[in-house]
């Protein structure tokens, strides 16, 4: 881990080409070179939609070219609120690659963060699914900078909707011609935008470079990270709305993999009977998917011979699951750590020659852990001291990252400071390094709950549960949940001299927060445990309820 920065004035230049990264040099790629290569698409208009590369890329010409016409300039921003479809991914092509900026809009969302979002944003145009019309509808007289609303369907599918400007996406590319002699230009052009809602206040803009896209897509795709190439069959299950779905469009076209595209329905069944039917080699997921679906294969005593690998982060991965992949269904599983604002990719736990003449249990421990830093991005640990943590694999600290696919700021709030002097990213993430360079997480700064994948905002819960009278002080704490990984435990100290029972503070949030944000559980408590500074010591509390666990 270098961590020093020493710049050379005046280097002697090298004569290699300038020629910039663009993400319309992956689509290319892939119509020139795999383009009988199959994407399989599950839709809700056309059932398993099947087509090639070669196709889609005649598509996203079409789509580049509706798009000028429309008059989308280099620049502007298009929302998406869309699942995994064909028409998702052409969608990505045909924005990004004219210069315009791809914004994907997360519609699990509650509806004030989405409307925050897309204002932010100032998006001119937004691609939705059919079934989130409604949706739309709802929202679109807070969003004046839409000028139109196309739906990811065909005419025939149209749902009957009180939207205004809208057109069905299938009308919207017909007849415009399949070939488009693409932009070139700067690589550190912008190009795709997703807010994360990870910290508190409102959710932040973290707007990806071509460049950072291309790097980051061949990094991840290397040997010794996901090592994925030609003869995968890949199913991204993370959203294309989260991270861009940990980059697998991208990586998909470059490498030439199949695509296999699941649609918004991602239950259990589902995707089973898409591993087995199009015989998936590779999956990502975050691990509640995963549990749901371990559960789902021993009810149905299925199997899945295909699936030689998935990818699973954004939360800690439990051992007992790579354990149980690895045994029972033959799947090596690569821990994975990231983060919106790192594209998402930072540390991926692949096996080294190093750590081979370890005995199994050691290696399973090690590869258990969230993993080594991918080639292109530096990480380094912080102690409390502000010294650099020792590789023990015990002293943690706090997680910084560095590298070309990491945010240097948040979209329109270029005014806040968020690297270091020496241009290093501070993750919110406490970690610890062993002797082999494998990272582990091991708590969190940020005062954020995970529950299935998705952010839930302790304070904004903190603030919504004193509004109660009776409510004096409140702390919520991220505890173990089996299926959702964590879930939000509400502590509360009652004002003085009043009684205050959980169901009541629990029916005083309802409305106040999104429901699915809605605490699990309620301890009433006569004292919260504060830091020297009189902040609630959230540490201390997570310590004390690690062992908490639901009422089923
Ligand atoms: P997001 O920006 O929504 O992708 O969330 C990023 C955050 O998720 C990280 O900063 C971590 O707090 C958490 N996270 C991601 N992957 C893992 C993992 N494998 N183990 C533990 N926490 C993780």
């Amino acid at each position: 881990m270098n961590t020093n920065t020493r710049l050379i004035e005046t280097p002697l230049m090298g004569l290699m080409q300038d020629v910039p990264l663009l993400i319309s040099s992956l689509i290319r790629y892939a119509a020139d070179y795999h383009g009988t290569r199959e994407i399989v698409s599950v839709t809700s208009d056309a059932g398993t939609f099947r087509y090639s590369y070669g196709d889609a890329y005649k598509r996203s010409c079409a789509l580049a070219r509706a798009l000028e016409d429309f008059g989308i300039l280099p620049g502007d921003r298009i929302a998406t609120l869309a699942g995994n479809t064909h028409r998702h991914f052409e969608v990505f092509y045909g924005v990004s690659g004219i210069g315009s900026v791809l914004h994907t809009v997360n519609p699990r969302l509650f509806e004030e963060q989405i409307r925050y979002i897309i204002n932010h944003a100032q998006d001119r145009l937004v691609f939705i699914d059919p079934e989130y019309a409604p949706l739309m509808e709802g929202l679109i007289d807070d969003l004046p900078t839409l000028e139109a609303c196309i739906i990811l369907t065909d005419q025939e599918h149209m749902p009957a909707t009180t939207l205004k400007n809208v057109f069905s996406y299938e009308a919207w590319i017909e007849g415009q011609p399949s070939h488009y002699d693409w932009p070139e230009f700067d690589e550190r052009t912008a190009s795709s935008l997703c807010y994360t809602s990870g910290t508190t206040g409102d959710p932040k803009g973290v707007l990806y470079s071509h460049r950072s896209t291309v790097l980051h897509a061949l990094g991840a795709a290397q040997m010794g990270a996901m090592a994925l190439g030609p003869n995968d069959c890949i199913l991204p299950i993370a959203p294309m709305y989260h991270a861009n779905a940990w980059a697998m469009p991208y990586i998909a076209a470059m490498v030439g993999a199949k695509l296999t595209l699941p649609g918004t329905k991602m239950d259990p069944e589902n995707l089973l009977t898409l591993i087995n039917d199009e015989e998936v080699t590779f999956a990502c997921a975050v691990p509640t998917v995963w549990t749901m679906m371990l559960e789902h294969l021993d009810r149905a005593g299925a199997t899945i011979p295909s699936l030689k690998r998935t990818t699973i982060g954004g939360s800690a991965v439990p051992i007992a699951m790579i354990d149980r992949f690895r045994e029972q269904y033959g799947v090596e599983v690569l821990h994975l750590w990231g983060m919106t604002e790192i594209s998402p990719l930072g540390t991926l736990a692949s096996p080294t020659k190093a750590i081979s003449s370890l005995s199994q249990q050691e290696q399973a421990l090690i590869l258990s852990k969230q993993g080594r830093a991918m080639f292109g991005l530096d990480i380094k640990i912080v102690d409390k001291n502000g010294a650099i943590a020792p590789r023990d694999g015990e002293t943690s600290g706090a997680l910084w990252v560095k590298g070309p696919w990491a945010a240097s700021g948040y979209y329109r709030r270029e005014d806040e400071i968020l690297l270091d002097d020496d241009g290093w990213f501070p993750t919110g993430d406490v970690a610890n390094l062993d002797e082999f360079g494998f990272m582990k997480i091991t708590d969190r700064t940020k005062d954020v709950i995970k529950s299935g994948g998705e952010w839930i905002s302790s304070i904004d819960l903190e603030n919504a549960a004193v509004g109660h009278p009776k409510v004096s002080q409140a702390a919520v704490i991220g505890v173990h949940h089996p299926k959702w990984e964590e879930r939000p435990l509400l502590l509360v100290v009652p004002v003085d001299g009043e009684t205050v029972r959980g169901p009541d503070v629990l029916g005083f949030l309802e409305g106040k927060v999104a429901k699915w944000w809605l605490p699990d559980d309620v301890k009433i408590v006569d004292e919260l445990p504060l830091t020297a500074t009189g902040k609630i010591k959230k540490s201390a509390l997570r310590e004390q309820y690690k062992d908490f666990s639901f009422e089923a």
